[in-house]
């Protein structure tokens, strides 16, 4: 199916895209790679009047270590995520994550921003970036705005990004290599039906779930049932990880019942765990 008719912009700067979105409000989109909003735009369930593309906007695409932390510029595609060598030796959660994305078509030319600002409930990033306690810089007509990535998902396909911002970088700290991402994925287009993310650090456990609930959460359950322990015990953590669903109403479609998808979690937790503390 075509989409419905939409005019298109093409800025070369950030200014340039963000008076667009001010001028055009909530009939404005912004295009990425494309690979969630073209789809949406075919199947009629996105008709933005003006499709403002920030793929000729330099400057946006970049892995940098920035302050302590790991800059990610958003048009930084899931690709070059994945093979990042600094965020391999520093961040390795997020290249991990990024192999699990889709195909090499959608790796290709799918963004971190543009699957961050989507918000899609199965997405892969949400987890990771979760867990990593990452942080994302909005950029908006009224300046530049940091918000904690705990605060960024709102529910499903909903964040807190406004009509006329644009995200422009994602910043992650550095972590050991304890860390790890497990999915069970729906195998026709590899979105999770649950992905859990583990990172193993100096404050302890952080544990983030996608695909079963509207939005990724942290199964805070789990990880307070492993509070202070440095090498819990296999039991220890099974019975941790049983809490993975606690608190979230699961999603059920036709390719998993909420029951099926809350055993996931469960599972793919303790899986997560375990595989991030024998990398410790
Ligand atoms: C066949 C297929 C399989 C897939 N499998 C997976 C999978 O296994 N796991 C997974 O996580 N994802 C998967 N995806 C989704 C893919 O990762 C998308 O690339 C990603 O969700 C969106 O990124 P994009 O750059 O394509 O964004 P776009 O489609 O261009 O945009 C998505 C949304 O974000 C907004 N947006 C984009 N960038 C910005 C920005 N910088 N600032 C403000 N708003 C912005 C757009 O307006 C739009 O609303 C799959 C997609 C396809 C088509």
């Amino acid at each position: 199916m075509y989409p419905a008719n939409f005019d298109y912009a093409r800025p070369t700067t950030v200014d340039e895209a963000i008076a667009l979105l001010a001028q055009h409000g909530d009939a404005a989109k912004v295009l990425a790679g494309g690979h969630s909003l073209i789809p949406a735009m075919k199947l009629r369930l996105a008709r933005p009047g003006m499709v403002v593309d920030i793929g000729r906007i330099a400057g946006l695409s970049y892995i940098r270590e920035s302050g302590g932390r790991i800059a990610i510029g958003a048009m930084t595609t899931h690709a070059e995520v994945e093979g990042s060598s600094l965020l391999k030796e520093k961040c390795p959660l997020l290249p991990e994550t990024a192999a699990h994305i889709g195909d090499a078509q959608v790796r290709n030319k799918g963004t971190i921003g543009g699957s961050l600002v989507h918000a899609d409930p199965a997405a892969d990033y949400p987890a990771a970036v979760l867990a990593l306690d990452a942080e994302v810089v909005l950029m908006g007509s009224r300046g530049a705005r940091t918000v904690p990535i705990a605060d960024f998902f709102v529910d499903l396909l909903q964040t807190a990004i406004a009509p006329d911002e644009i995200l422009t970088e994602i910043r992650v700290p550095a972590t050991s290599k304890s860390v790890s991402y497990v999915k069970t994925e729906q195998k026709a287009s590899g979105f999770a039906l649950a992905g859990v993310a583990a990172v193993v650090g100096p404050q302890g456990l952080r544990v983030a779930i996608t695909g079963v609930a509207a939005k990724a959460y942290r199964a805070t359950a789990v990880e307070h049932a492993l509070a202070g322990q440095r090498a819990p015990r296999p039991d220890a953590i099974e019975r941790a990880a049983a809490h993975a669903a606690d608190g979230v109403d699961p999603l059920g479609d036709i390719h998993a019942s909420p029951e099926f998808r809350a055993h996931l979690a469960c599972v793919n937790t303790r899986r997560a765990i375990e595989r991030a503390l024998a990398r410790a």
